[in-house]
């Protein structure tokens, strides 16, 4: 995962979100890339349903503090939003690679 879409060497990603300028090992331009906010919107959907479900669930079987509520919650909900848009935006650029490759060039 988090590999060019072309070569599936090179590394996507420069840092934990930054997309690289071009692939290091086929030079394809991956930031010619057009995802808006998509990996955003994805994240929040299933993220967001995911957490509200799972702390409803948690608040009517156990009614616990709030501040349990937070620190259960907040740090899975940033970690998990971290690995999801960088899971998304990949699988993003890879559909886009895919099906419009004429946008890479
Ligand atoms: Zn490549």
């Amino acid at each position: 995962m988090a590999r060019c879409p072309r070569c599936g060497e090179g590394k996507l990603y420069v840092g934990l979100l930054d997309v690289a300028d071009k692939c290091s090992v086929c030079s394809l331009p991956l930031k010619k890339h057009e995802q808006g906010d998509g990996p955003a919107f994805f994240c929040i959907c299933i993220i967001g349903s995911f957490t509200g479900i799972l702390a409803t669930i948690t608040e009517v079987m156990f009614q616990p503090p709030f501040w349990l509520h937070a620190v259960i919650w907040l740090p899975l909900v940033i970690v998990s939003s971290l690995f999801g848009i960088r899971a998304t935006k990949a699988a993003l650029i890879t559909m886009q690679y895919r099906f419009r490759p004429e946008d890479f060039s």
